[in-house]
């Protein structure tokens, strides 16, 4: 194939998927959608550039070479803008500095030196600088997030800096004489630019898609299961990890044991009703926060519903259970709840259950967790009590820990 059909063939397959992308715009959340704009305007520009070099072979005026290399200089700029809006990176204009700077100095070696390799330099030198800060981006939220579709993008945008770094070295070691073009049939690497140019805006539109979608996928995995209010698990993921932890700590004889506590905050009703339910929540948030940073380890707070939170604990003997429930408990007593000139003493009453060799279901140790629970609130909240450590007999008077179960 000649690089005018390569040019023509890739600049079909650009517009399409620049389309597909403008079809699906409606489809996307709105905050992917600014991403999503500019990463159609940048494909729109690089099909723009290789209809552009595509026409080369019709001797059209010289500068329609430099407008063709300024416009995908743009296209690689709006790729750098799209995944920086992508993430949430604040638009800044040095983004868009390389390419100004590269479009004045190659419509200079265009039409003014008609420096071929000074032009293929610029423009390499230009597309690397853009590359790498996509890379760098690209890299950068790694820890964020462990998506598929990024390192696809990002190992795309590596295979192209690398081409068009070994493009320039190439002409570098073997020279360009000034009447070089694009479209000069029969050299290996004018077949191979388009065709390597063409990945980003053919390929990446599509992983670009597919970053779109895993995001969205994992925005619905964390809204089911997680409590919109305080951030925290809620009460399906609460059921779904305790079940889980419920069956190793039975089965497994290596297991350090399991328990819970079912946390209630106390007179929470007052709140509302003194201070608003707005208040309410942000008191709400505050005692989710108290509890998660008293968690220690693999230990997990959830939101249960309401005014409720539950604790899993890992390896938790029953020994250690009063030293446990206080820290939670204290966690919320000794830091009150303030907003403006508002300073409220929350505190919450708590009840814990350790697993029992008669506890056949993770129920039936939340249901221990909840009779102490109401024992603690019974006896004056802003207590912890443990469930007791055996059943008791109908005829026993109680251990004074917790209701006979
Ligand atoms: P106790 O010490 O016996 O637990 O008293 P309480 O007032 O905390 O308990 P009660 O069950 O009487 O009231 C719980 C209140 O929690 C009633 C309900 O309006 C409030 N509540 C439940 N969920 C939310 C919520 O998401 N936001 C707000 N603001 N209030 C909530
Ligand atoms: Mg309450
Ligand atoms: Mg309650």
């Amino acid at each position: 194939m000649d690089p005018v059909t390569i040019f023509f063939i890739a600049t079909l397959m650009m517009l399409a998927n620049g389309g597909v992308l403008g079809l699906m715009h409606k489809d996307l959340p709105l905050p992917m959608r600014p991403a999503a704009a500019s990463w159609r305007i940048a494909t729109l520009l690089f099909a723009g550039g290789s209809i552009l070099f595509a026409a080369q072979g019709l001797n059209p005026p010289a500068y329609t070479l430099a407008l063709a290399n300024a416009l995908v200089m743009f296209g690689f700029t709006g790729y750098l803008r799209a995944l920086r809006q992508f993430y949430g990176l604040k638009d800044q204009l040095w983004v868009m500095v390389p390419a100004a700077l590269g479009t004045v100095a190659v419509f200079w070696l265009t039409l003014g030196t008609a420096d071929v390799g000074g032009r293929i330099l610029t423009v390499s030198v230009v597309w690397s600088v853009l590359m790498v800060a996509c890379i760098v981006v690209l890299v950068s939220q790694e820890r964020r997030d462990g998506a598929r579709s990024r390192r696809v993008m990002a190992g795309l945008f590596t295979a192209v800096a690398l081409f068009v770094l070994f493009r320039a070295g190439y002409f570098v070691v073997i020279g360009v004489n000034p009447a070089f073009s694009v479209l000069g049939a029969g050299a290996w690497m004018n077949i191979a630019t388009p065709m390597v140019a063409a990945t980003l805006p053919v390929i990446g539109t599509t992983a670009f898609l597919l970053m779109c979608s895993e995001r969205i996928r994992r925005q619905w995995e964390r809204a089911a299961s997680t409590d919109y209010l305080t951030g925290l698990p809620n009460r399906r993921t609460l059921v779904e990890m305790g079940l889980k932890r419920f069956e190793q700590a039975r089965t497994s004889a290596a297991s350090g044991g399991f328990g819970l506590a079912i946390v209630d905050i106390d007179h929470f009703k007052r709140i509302n009703d003194e201070h608003g339910h707005e208040m309410g929540d942000v008191a709400l948030k505050h005692v989710a926060g108290r509890l998660q940073s008293a968690c220690r380890g693999a230990e997990l707070p959830a939101r249960q519903g309401g005014e409720e939170f539950v604790v899993l604990f890992d390896n938790l003997q029953l020994h250690d259970a009063p030293a446990a429930g206080e820290r939670l408990r204290q966690a919320v007593a000794q830091a009150p709840f303030t907003a403006g000139d508002l300073v409220l003493p929350l505190t919450v009453s708590i009840g814990l259950a350790v697993l029992r060799a008669d506890d056949t279901h993770f129920d039936s140790l939340l249901r221990r967790a909840d009779e102490a629970l109401y024992v603690a609130k019974a006896t004056g909240r802003n207590r912890v009590e443990i469930a007791p450590e055996r059943a008791m007999e109908p005829s026993s008077t109680g251990s004074g820990v917790g209701l006979p179960a």
